[in-house]
């Protein structure tokens, strides 16, 4: 064979091999630059990520703020040595943040990431193996944290290490945050923030502390609710009373506190709370469709549970309720005795009661806590004094997110490129303390871009990540950046 068509053949050979090789590692999405170098490198950074994995960064151990400082400084050095600029341990009245960037992109958007390095606790007995000893088995690694969430940490992490590597400058500004109290719910977030916003101003931001709906299905969280909680005491006299001598006689701070409690809601399920629902904002037709559209079986859900029905709010259906309404439950009521005390013909002197609010965008924490406490001072009759009690902390904002903005489509872009189908947009029941801090205080929304998984055990024993979905995520991440790059 003559040589040009030798060389023709091996032409083909080799655009066959990069298609092979690129199928092979899901990526047909034109990253293929950076595919080698993140393959070639996995051996490496799972023995970085063990590393990572093996320091015990719990958060809600005194004993372990050593080693929470520790993991910080591990992450900084890290960040360092992977070409970031600036890279610090930026201390705070509890555990530190760390922080790097990338600044070098020149009239470029500045995209910054969140994610937390601390990590919740264990219960080691449970555990198949040690949870600071992370062990590879069947392509996942196993340790607590390795899910929640520093393996969302490393991803991003690895992503821009590739891209330097191969084009030795990034098409994008880059900030890294790096939280380290998310599992005790943030306490000192809001003072970090407030105190560092012109160092945390960005463009695009994205959190790490995040989901996919399945390997083949990607999701975007859109909304989270805030919450807020309270405690008080009723009391009507400095003891218990006899109920032969003082029943009828004297108020009852158990049924008092039951009258009490009933008025909190009308009979259509509504918080009877003056001003509660002022500032919430009406579903849009967006938001209703979303609901809509979750992938979610009541009958299955109530027969898990062994309940009945769902009630609460009328009007609004139960992922609705969950979704875009704000709530007000009685999370613990305790007043006289308990049966295993035996019998006493009481009439109890005072009785205690819990509330926890999960808030809705614009809904204010504070603002509800004072508009529950003049509802009780209308309702409460005479002869009881209330006291509160200060359960510190758990007041978290809620936020909700545009499909507008040019951070939400880049996500939105590169996911359904990758997954080849567009992503669930889920709304959230719960809380998440940063995501809502990062909109009221810099008004900057910080969309979930993440590849955890809900079966990896995160809060609970066994916990492991997917060596697949540690590759997934740094494609992810390199196509992102791109997309933001190439846009402006
Ligand atoms: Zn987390």
């Amino acid at each position: 064979m003559k040589k040009p068509f030798i060389n023709f053949i091996f032409f083909l050979l080799l655009i066959f091999n990069c298609r092979l090789y690129a199928s092979a590692n899901g990526d047909t999405t034109g990253i293929i630059p950076y595919s080698k170098y993140i393959n070639d490198n996995m051996p490496q950074h799972i023995q970085e990520f063990k590393e990572f994995v093996s320091i015990p960064s719990l958060s809600s151990l005194p004993a372990n703020k050593k080693e929470v400082e520790r993991c910080a400084e591990w992450l900084k050095e890290k960040l360092q040595a992977k070409g970031l600029l600036n890279a610090q341990v930026l201390a705070t009245d509890g555990h530190p943040v760390v922080f790097a960037e990338w600044n070098k992109a020149k009239g470029k958007p500045t995209v910054l990431i969140y994610g937390h390095y601390d990590v919740q606790p264990v219960q080691e007995a449970m555990w198949n193996s040690l949870p600071f000893v992370p062990k590879e088995e069947n392509g996942r690694i196993y340790g607590r944290g390795a899910s929640d969430d520093k393996g969302g940490v490393v991803v991003a992490i690895w992503a821009i290490e590739a891209m330097l590597k191969k084009d030795g400058s990034l098409p994008v500004n880059i900030k890294f945050l790096f939280e380290g109290e998310e599992e005790i719910g943030s306490p000192h977030f809001t003072q970090f923030v407030t105190t560092h916003k012109d160092l945390l101003k960005a463009d695009y931001a994205y959190s790490v502390d995040a989901f996919q709906k399945s390997d083949t299905e990607p999701e975007m969280v859109m909304s989270v609710r805030g919450a807020a909680t309270m405690e008080f005491t009723l009391k009507t006299a400095n003891r218990d009373l006899h109920s032969g001598v003082f029943g009828g006689k004297l108020p009852n701070a158990a049924q008092i506190l039951s009258q009490l409690v009933a008025t909190l809601h009308d009979a259509d399920g509504k918080v009877a709370v003056e001003g509660f629902y002022d500032t919430v904002q009406p579903m849009t037709a967006e938001e209703k469709a979303m609901a809509a559209h979750a992938p979610y079986d009541e009958q299955k859900e109530l027969q898990e549970y062994g309940a009945t029905l769902f009630s609460g709010e009328k009007g609004y259906t139960s992922v609705e309720r969950v979704w875009y309404r704000p709530t007000l439950d009685v999370t613990g009521m305790w007043s006289g005795y308990t049966a295993e005390e035996g019998f006493l013909n009481i009439v109890p002197g005072s009785a205690h009661c819990r509330i926890m609010c999960r808030l809705v965008a614009n809904q204010q924490s504070d603002e509800i806590i004072t508009q529950i406490k003049k509802h009780i001072a209308t309702h409460l009759p005479e002869g009881v004094t209330i006291t509160y009690k200060d359960l510190g902390g758990f007041a978290n904002d809620a936020a909700k997110f545009s499909t507008s903005t040019d951070a939400f489509k880049a996500a939105f872009s590169v996911l359904t490129k990758l997954y080849g189908k567009e992503p669930l947009l889920m709304g959230t029941g719960g809380s998440n303390a940063a995501v809502g801090i990062m909109m009221k205080q810099l008004n900057l929304p910080m969309y979930s871009f993440g590849f955890l998984q809900e079966d990896e055990n995160y809060h609970s024993h066994n916990e492991f990540m997917r060596i697949s979905d540690l590759k997934k995520g740094q494609y992810a991440f390199c196509m992102l950046l791109k997309y933001i790059g190439e846009k402006k």
